[in-house]
């Protein structure tokens, strides 16, 4: 599972195939909207229609009884199957900027200092 940062918080945020089609995600610790960049749906977006473009050329090829619908019913999987997995792991995370922030949470007690910025690189 893809993990990226709050940018407003810092807390972990998991990314899965469901961003690729809500276009944006809770954050679960300071409940604030965040959105995936655009550059990442673009990427993911193109790639799914190569994909999808490529399993239609494949299924398309094979003379089936059913060969006029699963070319498309191909097409159409690659496509969301691939688009979710790119945005997965490629999408980062932005402040969403259309909608207002409600509430100015009031920071209760920083007390767990040490998580110092980087990532998790590990526990030893
Ligand atoms: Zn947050």
């Amino acid at each position: 599972m893809a993990v990226r940062a709050c940018p407003h918080c810092g807390a972990e945020v998991a990314i899965t195939g469901v961003v690729a089609f809500t276009n944006g995600v809770d954050c679960p610790k300071c409940a604030v909207c965040l959105e995936v960049t655009p550059g990442a749906r673009t990427i993911s977006t193109l790639c799914g229609l190569a994909a999808g473009a490529i399993a239609w050329s494949l299924a398309s090829g094979s003379t089936s009884d059913l060969g006029g619908v699963l070319p498309t019913l191909y097409a159409f999987l690659a496509f969301g199957i691939v688009s979710a997995l790119v945005m997965m792991f490629t999408a980062a995370l932005r402040n969403a900027p259309a909608l207002p922030v409600p509430e100015p949470v009031h920071a209760s007690g920083h007390a767990s200092a040490g998580h110092d910025a980087g990532g998790h690189g590990g526990h030893h």
